[in-house]
């Protein structure tokens, strides 16, 4: 293996470490967006309750409203029962007064209804800003996580920052480039083996996304000291018995 691809492959030994412990990081800062997600659709949730207490509140004034102006009514129906003149007009108030007061009765009925739905609601409220609570705290602990994580491995990360440097400055400035874009399409795995896929065929594979190569391809690792791409996934190809240099 050419010094090109030497110096890639000791890039790509320090870059698979980086981009591991970033993962350990990215996980717990997914769990975290994850956490905020839920956080906010029990928000959600807690206004739309809300709302409905609300709702239901307003609609419970109006009825009582209503059922109060109907007291003053049937009030007036019963002066006017005391002030009929005869059997006939005595019935007729009767029948309105009763009517009345069936209707008023099914409008206090309601307002019993919304009111203990109300009571229910504020119940179920309460609930869920309990669930919120908890749920903040998870989001807490999994903040606590990902500093945690991130101040552990610190130390580790500034080695191979610098170590990332060193192997960076003996790759040719083209090769890095190349480097660093398809490291960052393929969660910092730029390089793939060749494997030998058939132990008398010459017949070869990428490792990285297990798709055949040609032996143009292979030769062309072999003989000239430069990166040649996998057609599939892009990757930097080398042979790993090359590589063990
Ligand atoms: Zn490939």
């Amino acid at each position: 293996m050419g010094a090109t691809l030497e110096a890639l492959h000791r890039l790509q030994e320090v870059e698979s470490q980086i981009a591991d412990i970033q993962r350990g990081i990215d996980r717990k800062i997914r769990a975290c967006t994850r956490q905020k997600q839920r956080i906010a659709e029990v928000e959600a949730r807690i206004r739309s309750q809300e709302q409905q207490i609300r709702t239901d509140q307003i609609d419970a004034d109006r009825l009582n409203l209503e059922a109060k102006t109907a007291e003053a009514e049937v009030a007036k129906y019963r002066a006017a029962l005391n002030t009929s003149k005869n059997q006939k007009e005595y019935s007729a108030v009767l029948t309105q007064l009763n009517t009345y007061k069936a209707d008023t009765s099914k409008v206090e009925e309601r307002v019993l209804t919304l009111l203990t739905q109300i009571d229910e609601k504020k119940k179920q409220l309460e609930s869920i800003r309990e669930e919120l609570g908890k749920e903040e705290a998870k989001l807490k602990d999994f903040d606590a996580e990902v500093q945690d994580a991130r101040s552990r491995s610190k130390d580790r990360m500034d080695k191979l920052t610098a170590q990332r440097k060193e192997a960076a400055a003996s790759v040719p400035p083209k090769a890095l480039e190349m480097f660093n874009r398809v490291a960052k399409g393929n969660d910092g795995e730029a390089m793939a083996a060749v494997v030998r896929t058939h132990p008398r065929r010459q017949e070869y594979a990428c490792e990285g996304c297990n798709m055949s190569i040609t032996i143009e391809q292979v030769n062309s690792i072999l003989s000239r000291d430069e990166a040649v791409l996998c057609n599939v996934c892009g990757r930097i190809l080398y042979t790993r018995a090359a590589a063990a240099v």
